[in-house]
């Protein structure tokens, strides 16, 4: 069967786009083509700007009770479709499937406390600032705003931002991930299925072509960008010199902090899924474990042995724990950064370009795979490698582990396992990062916290999702007022 050409959604229809230029989309357990994506022109990005731009002022005037209306709607959609919104995160990216539905899941949650906009979205005031003047503060939608997501959340992320930024009366435009566009797809069918008013929501698909435009237009007041360190910098920049607001979530290289008093047996598997889920193509993914100490002794082997036992496959395969990685470009990087680990003098403990598959496959598939003796200043160390890679840094106390952390460029997201009270506090009160975890492996916020991240892992300064989301997505006016 010829693989279908997707469409782009704007101004409430499906549109074909004119540009002849495809990228095919495939399954990285087969490496199959399953669709093709457009990289839409400049004009039909701007046909989607004009059609988010004439929708914005009936939309805002829109009561926020009815908005938020539209969100049980998408809510209720989305449950139904559960299941097949998990599948199709399976076929174009490879993740289990248990992991898809955590990330369904997820997108639910935001609809959900976007639902609340009617709360979230107040004022505030202050009688006598002056004798007999008031002074007012109202938050009003800005226009229309847009995302540019990436692969690895392909359903997510873009939901991270679009509830929000429609609850508040704003238009939206997306532009999905190239390499897993197909949740998109069909989210938008969710979106039609919901009758919001022509233009509110619109998704453009193609690369940077797209994104150039989007910067470029005057009638984009904001972007969110989630994607690598490079792009999003470059983004930020871009954003500033057209004057929009930006909020780029970036790339990572997490370290998981094992003091002597860790609880092993609890600890590890939550290392296991942190460092291996997803195959480690996660922006809270650990890449580096920092064991303290003695701990090293034990917890070594027991890493080699949970992580040898990882049953790697194709993500459908509800026993598999751990799908291919997302691209043959991937699986190339990864495969190169396993050998710059050797040259670099790191010791493998655990070579995952040995796994042997079942049968032939021609899916993008490497094992877990563990490096120690790794110092801060190797590459492997350094890099966001964005697969099944873990290395191991052997310390001798927490400050030297604080030391390994702030020496990457990176602050998205940290970890520590102990049962001191002083050494979680400490870990707390130190670590530059934006997500936490205190004997968690994998620290992401809920819908209705902020998702963090600093230093070279976040620019600008409202993150996604929680009550910084509702400040981004909206101006605020303030009203001073007297009556003689
Ligand atoms: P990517 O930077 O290659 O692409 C992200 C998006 O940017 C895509 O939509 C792509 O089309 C667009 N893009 C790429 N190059 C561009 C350019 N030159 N100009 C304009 N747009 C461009 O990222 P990816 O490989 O899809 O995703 C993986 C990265 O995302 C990792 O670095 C990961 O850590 C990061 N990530 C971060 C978070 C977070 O919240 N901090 C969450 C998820 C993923």
């Amino acid at each position: 069967m010829t693989p279908k050409v997707l469409k782009n959604y704007i101004d409430g229809e499906w549109v074909e786009s004119k540009s002849g230029e495809l990228l095919d989309v495939r399954n990285p357990a087969t490496a199959e083509v399953i669709a093709r994506v457009p990289l839409s022109t400049t004009d039909e990005v701007t046909s989607a700007i004009q059609a988010a731009k004439t929708a914005f002022p009936g939309w805002r005037e829109t009561t926020p009770f009815t908005r938020a209306r539209y969100m049980f709607e998408l809510k209720n959609v989305m449950e139904d479709r559960f299941e097949e919104l998990a599948a199709v995160i399976v076929k174009e990216h490879g993740k289990i499937i248990d992991e898809a539905r955590g990330e369904v899941r997820r997108s639910i949650e935001n609809v959900e406390v976007a639902a609340g906009i009617p709360s979230l979205m107040t004022g505030y005031n202050l009688e006598d600032v002056s004798q007999g003047i008031d002074e007012d503060c109202v938050y009003q939608p800005a226009g229309v705003f847009c995302c540019v997501t990436p692969f690895n959340f392909p359903l997510m992320v873009p939901i991270w931002f679009l509830p929000y930024a429609i609850s508040c009366g704003n238009t939206y435009i997306v532009k999905p991930s190239e390499i897993c566009p197909l949740s998109q797809i069909l989210f938008f069918e969710l979106l039609e299925e919901i009758d919001l008013p022509p233009g509110v929501v619109n998704m453009v698909n193609g690369d940077k072509r797209v994104v150039n435009a989007l910067l470029e237009s005057p009638d984009v007041e904001g972007l969110s960008f989630v994607g690598s360190t490079p792009v999003g910098k470059y983004l930020y920049a871009k954003a500033a010199e057209h004057g929009k607001r930006a909020q780029c979530q970036a790339g990572a290289k997490n370290c998981l902090v094992v003091m002597q008093d860790a609880v092993l047996e609890q600890s590890v598997p939550a290392i296991m899924s942190s460092v291996f889920g997803t195959a480690g193509q996660r922006c809270l993914a650990g890449a580096l474990v920092v064991a303290v100490g003695d701990v090293y002794e034990p917890l070594e082997g027991m890493l080699v042995e949970a992580a040898s036992n990882l049953k790697v496959g194709d993500g459908m395969d509800e026993t598999v724990q751990m799908g291919p990685v997302v691209t043959q470009k991937s699986l190339d990087r990864i495969r190169g950064y396993i050998e710059k680990g050797i040259e670099e003098g790191a010791r493998l403990l655990l070579d995952g370009r040995e796994l042997q598959m079942e049968g032939n496959s021609d899916g993008y598939f490497i094992g877990p795979t563990i490096f120690t003796d790794v110092t801060p200043e190797m590459a492997i160390a350094r890099d966001e490698i964005f697969g099944p890679v873990m290395g191991i840094v052997r310390v001798d106390d927490f400050d030297q582990a604080v030391e390994v952390i702030h020496s990457s460029p990176y602050g998205n997201a940290a970890s520590i396992f102990t049962t001191s009270g002083k050494w979680a506090r400490e870990f707390k009160y130190r670590v530059q990062a934006g997500n936490l975890g205190i004997n968690i492996g994998i620290a992401a916020p809920v819908a209705s916290f902020p998702f963090s991240g600093m230093k070279d892992s976040f620019f600008g300064d409202l993150h996604g999702q929680g009550r910084d989301a509702i400040e981004f997505f909206t101006d605020r006016k303030v009203v001073i007022t007297r009556w003689f």
